[in-house]
């Protein structure tokens, strides 16, 4: 047996099956294209679900790819293994062979077992394969080509050994391919057999069987073309050939824990505890490089939330290696250097990830920082109750880990040190509500989820070939009418529905550009095409309303999309790829495309980048683009290989789904993206770009919104006229209003200083005047009256100059205003035992038919009637008489 390197295993995997006229595919993004109901890519045949269910037909019957896989939700959870066994991973590459309808059983067993023992060379009497109970085909399969004795044949029940994509769908028995690594290694119990959970017998490799379909009522009906879909996982295959017991020990992921030792200054293989920790780490990071690089970013929700949780996972067991430097970037740099010649992508992220990974470090040390106390606190709360046994409660355990993000284990280690319990059962009940409520969510956003379903119903022709990058108008017959999700054979005037056609010019919505709107014409028929959407691959729906006439399945009709409406989306789309190069010349090549809107109005670009966009920059941007149209730069529009655009420098984005032949739309070689959307066929067309806004919309992700055309000069006129109304009312110049508004606010600021220099003057008048009035009320000074024209603060400003004046004693004063009367009463600090200025001045504006109230030393009110003011003011002796104490 020869010691493969990693690296050879998936080069050697993919030669053998590209010798057998497999077509070499590359692995899809870790983020599933299409598929809202699985967070993430989890085994090879996800990008294939398409082919293998028909609705997606490719051009080869037969694939190999080596797949990014992660296994952190759902149905295969395998994060909490990781660490404590030697073949699981959260991230791994599963290497697959796939067959649509081509070979079966025998094809799959006869190049698994070719492969292992023949290719790699391994060792053939310590092979053993599991089947499902039933299948007594692939048992005599197995006894034929590779000769394995009938005791190495184990047949299992359908837990283990019965594979299904779904609840209904393609399904059928699988078998798997496993070496016994000998007594050595694993539990070493003589009770340890091929069931048993630990390592020894080591799964290298699951060969799946599609040979049925399941109905809702569990009814399997063979299928007219069995599939095969096979999964092994390269880290399990490599650890083999290198001789090595645990993955962790190849060279895939032994250099990551080398990186750990040397940060930590430990060595692996000294103490249990910490290589768990060591392997998770390793393991860790290689996920967290792949899902930044793959476009996911950590946030609080979906799988921005599972990103958080692996990260600071790998964070915490750093802790418990007493690693408390910022580490994470060192070693997911370690994994770029490793990967990178498999996935030359990661290069592209390498600051990308770094710089995230520093961020989210950073942040979770804050967030330790505020949550311990809150921690502590906790546990000194329940150990002051003195219970019996002091029991964390589950919701504020919850609280820790939801919305402080404290990691279970964190908290569990603390409170064993603290000598108190955890409510974990609690604490499961209100994780599961909060996984209900997010599961919820997460199927909101697959719009068609319902009524995908019938499409997949409809008969194959349904697929739309699709005219619209050429023409606006074609002739087109209907191959299926839908009203609410369900076949029908007419839609009727006044109805809404969804038409299907064998071919149409109108574009669905792909790509951040809308679908096309427009119309369906026939005799005496008149529909209104509302949008334009893509429900499954390579089916374009219209959403119409039927204006006169009906439609009917199977009638000819003339389908017109609304031209204006898709010029001035065509040109938003080619300047929205202006935009992406012109930012990242401008900002740099780490500008990386989030998402975007191409609408008739308006272009939306959503891309990462640090920081905000300077005045200066979006300048700059602006004009880049603009000279881009002035040139007038033709847009081309080319087929070609993937490997070829990709070569070309075209810029691909997780988020789409490109087959082996792309389109590539290129501005010169300032622009070359991939792109299924419609483009101007110049620059020249757009006529004019203009940033309207610029502003940031999540940590790390910025959003430029844009006008091209008609649009643009729109808001620019529109501009303009607000400049021109402003000068006339200004009486100035358009180009003189900054000037004329500094002097006007000049000149405001210098008639404010004017107002309160007269304030004061009049104040002190008034003050004197009112200090003449003054009277003693059972031995207490008493200032009262009223202030004409004072607002609140200046009657404020007199009752303190009073106050000042009087040194002891009661004052209150008032001012009529605007139909409305306003109060203020002190009591000097020496009285205020004996009289609440709050409930002086709450009686005396009650006459004026108003309320209010304040401190014992200040107190304000308001009231409506300022004829019954003078009333109010000569009673204030009284009442201060009354209110005495
Ligand atoms: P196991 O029982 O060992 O967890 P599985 O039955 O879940 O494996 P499959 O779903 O059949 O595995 O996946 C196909 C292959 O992918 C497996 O035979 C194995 O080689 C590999 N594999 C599966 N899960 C992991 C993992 N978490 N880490 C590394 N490799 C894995
Ligand atoms: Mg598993």
């Amino acid at each position: 047996m020869t010691r493969l390197t990693g690296g050879e295993v998936r080069e050697r995997f993919l030669r053998f099956f590209e010798r057998n006229t497999h077509t070499v595919v590359s692995s899809s993004s870790l983020v599933p294209i299409d598929d809202p109901t699985l967070l993430f890519t989890n085994a090879g045949m996800v990008q294939f679900k398409g082919a293998l269910l028909g609705t997606d037909p490719r051009p080869y019957r037969r694939a190999t790819t080596v797949q990014k896989c992660l296994r952190v939700s759902g149905k295969h959870n395998d994060l909490e293994n990781v660490g404590r066994t030697a073949r699981h991973h959260t991230f791994f590459e599963m290497l697959g062979n796939f067959s649509f309808g081509d070979y079966f059983k025998q094809g799959a067993i006869e190049f698994g077992w070719e492969f292992l023992t023949r290719d790699l060379g391994l060792p053939a009497d310590r092979l053993w394969a599991t089947i499902y109970q039933d299948d007594d085909e692939a048992f005599e399969l197995w006894r034929k080509i590779a000769g394995l004795p009938t005791d190495r044949i184990v047949r299992l029940g359908e837990k283990d050994n019965f594979w299904a994509m779904g609840d209904t769908g393609p399904c059928g028995p699988c078998s798997e391919l496993i070496i016994d690594q000998g007594p050595g290694v694993g539990c070493g119990r003589p009770t340890c057999g091929i069931e048993c959970g630990c390592d020894r017998y080591l799964e290298l490799w699951n060969l799946v069987f599609m040979q049925y379909s399941r109905d809702t009522f569990g009814k399997l009906t063979p299928l007219p073309k069995p599939s095969i879909d096979t999964g092994a996982g390269l880290e399990r295959i490599a650890a083999v050939c290198q001789g090595v017991k645990s993955n962790f020990e190849t060279d895939l992921i032994r250099p990551l824990i080398s990186a750990v030792e040397h940060l930590t200054n430990k060595t692996y293989g000294a103490e249990e505890k910490h290589d768990v920790s060591m392997r998770v780490i390793a393991d860790h990071a290689r996920a967290v490089t792949f899902l930044l690089a793959d476009g996911v970013l950590p946030n609080n929700e979906g799988r921005g939330y599972v990103l958080r949780r692996i990260l600071r996972r790998g964070l915490r067991h750093a802790r418990l290696l007493g690693l408390d430097e910022p580490f994470l970037a060192t070693v997911t740099d370690k994994v770029i250097d490793l990967m990178m010649v498999a996935y030359p992508e990661l290069e592209g992220s390498r600051s990308h990830v770094a710089r995230l990974a520093g961020v989210e470090e950073d942040r979770f040390g804050h967030l330790l920082r505020e949550a311990l106390p809150r921690l502590h606190d906790l546990i000194q709360k329940v150990k002051e109750k003195r219970a019996e046994r002091a029991v964390l409660p589950g919701s504020k355990l919850f609280e820790l880990y939801d919305t402080y993000g404290l990691p279970r284990d964190l908290i569990d280690e603390i409170a064993i040190e603290q000598s108190v319990e955890c409510d974990w059962s609690g604490f499961e009940a209100e994780l599961k509500t909060q996984q209900e409520r997010s599961r919820a969510s997460f199927k909101a956003f697959g719009e068609f989820q319902d009524t995908a379903g019938a499409y997949k119903e409809l008969p194959k022709a349904t697929r739309t070939t699709f005219l619209g990058y050429d023409l606006l108008e074609s002739e087109a017959s209907v191959v299926a009418l839908l009203s609410d999700g369900l076949p029908v054979e007419r839609i009727s005037a006044g109805q809404e529905g969804e038409v299907l056609l064998d071919k149409t010019p109108f574009y669905a919505e792909a790509g951040g550009q809308v679908g096309d709107t427009g119309a369906l014409r026939g005799d005496a028929l008149l529909a209104e095409v509302l949008d334009t959407k893509r429900p499954l691959h390579g089916v374009v729906m219209h959403r119409v309303r039927v204006k006169r006439g009906e439609i009917r399945n199977g009638q000819r009709l003339l389908a017109s999309v609304d031209a204006v409406r898709r010029s001035t989306t065509v040109k938003n789309h080619t300047a929205t790829h202006l935009v992406h190069a012109a930012l990242r010349q401008i900002l740099g090549d780490h500008v990386r495309q989030e998402g975007s809107l191409v609408a008739p109005d308006r272009l939306r670009f959503d891309f990462r980048h640090y920081g905000p966009v300077t005045g200066a920059e979006a300048d700059r941007i602006e004009e880049m683009v603009n000279e881009k149209l002035w040139t007038n730069v033709p847009v081309l529009v080319e087929e070609m290989r993937l490997e070829e655009a990709l070569a070309k420098g075209a810029l691909a984005f997780f988020g789409d789904k490109y087959g082996d032949d792309v389109r590539v739309v290129s501005v010169s070689d300032f622009s070359i993206e991939l792109c299924g959307g419609t483009h101007t066929k110049a620059t020249g067309e757009i006529g004019l770009f203009k940033i309207s806004h610029e502003a940031g919309i999540a940590a790390g992700i910025r959003r430029i919104e844009a006008l091209t055309g008609p649009g643009a000069f729109q808001h620019l006129k529109r501009e303009e006229e607000v400049l021109r109304e402003s000068a006339d009312r200004l009486k100035s110049k358009p180009l003189e209003v900054p000037e004329r508004v500094d002097r006007l606010f000049d000149s405001t600021r210098a008639l404010e200083r004017e107002v309160q220099t007269l304030r004061a003057k009049l104040g002190g008048e008034i003050a004197e005047e009112l200090l003449k009035e003054a009277t003693q009320v059972s031995g207490i000074t008493l200032v009262a009256g009223k202030a004409e024209g004072f607002d609140q603060r200046a009657l404020r400003e007199l009752a303190d100059r009073l106050k000042a004046r009087i040194g002891s004693g009661v004052i209150v004063v008032a001012a009529p205003t605007d139909g409305r009367v306003s109060w203020v009463a002190m009591v000097t600090p020496d009285l205020i035992t004996r009289l609440h200025a709050g409930t002086l001045v709450k009686e005396v504006a009650a006459i004026t038919g108003g309320g209010g109230g304040g401190r014992p030393d200040l107190a304000e009110a308001g009231g409506k009637d300022p004829g019954k003011l003078d009333q109010a003011l000569a009673q204030v002796p009284e009442l201060i008489q009354r209110l005495l104490r």
